[in-house]
């Protein structure tokens, strides 16, 4: 496997182009923000002569979705995230106000519903959907056993870290309860790329979390 990392937008979020030697792509949480980052992100996967089979949300928060209009638009695709956030795919505009910040274009709807266990494919790649719900309750994780690598999104960050839980659907017992039956349960050399800051591994942070 083979990967980029773009911070977008002004949290910052971290979007992942993920692929293979196949050259066939997915991109994770679509975060760009209006046309200077999206171009950033076109450009990238043209460069590398990427085709992007596949739009994978972690979760519904704007800051990673800001994008996906225009990805979809981009490689004539349809998003993909679990159906537990579906509330925030009908409010996404209205928090983003909220936040003081006002909403690029048109805001997403998720596309394709994934569920607990699916299998996500392009080239040769597998990426297997594990759903901890606790910083949303549609939050996933993206698992490539293979390679040994985990796309986190906002359930666990680098150096002890792990997403909010007070906004809509969050839970910090469910969200403690993913990691470590979830997470913490994973090989210890996994590499986590997460939705903010800098990757880690499952065994580092087992030793923050004094597991
Ligand atoms: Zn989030
Ligand atoms: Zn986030």
């Amino acid at each position: 496997m083979r990967l980029q990392v773009f911070e977008f937008n002004m949290l910052p979020t971290n979007t992942y182009v993920v692929w293979d030697d196949s050259g066939k792509a997915a991109v994770i949480d679509p975060g760009c923000y209006g046309p200077a980052e999206q171009q950033e992100l076109a450009r990238f996967v043209d460069s590398e002569g990427l085709t992007v089979r596949h739009i994978l949300c972690t979760h519904f928060h704007f800051d990673h979705v800001f994008g996906v209009p225009f990805a979809e638009a981009q490689w004539g695709l349809t998003c993909e995230a679990h159906g537990g956030d579906s509330w925030w795919a009908e409010h996404n505009a209205d928090e983003v106000r909220a936040f003081g910040i006002p909403y690029p274009g048109t805001p997403p709807s998720i596309g394709k519903l994934l569920a607990d266990g699916d299998v996500v494919r392009f080239g040769q790649t597998e990426l297997r959907c594990i759903h901890t719900p606790g910083h949303s309750k549609g939050s996933i994780c993206f698992y490539d056993a293979a390679d040994g690598v985990l796309f986190a999104g906002d359930t666990l960050f680098a150096y002890g870290g792990m997403g909010r839980t007070d906004l809509h659907g969050g839970d910090y017992g469910e969200l403690i309860h993913s990691i470590r039956t979830r997470l913490f349960t994973l090989p210890e050399t996994t590499v986590v790329y997460p939705g903010h800051g800098p990757s880690t591994t499952i065994r580092t942070e087992r030793m923050f979390h004094n597991l």
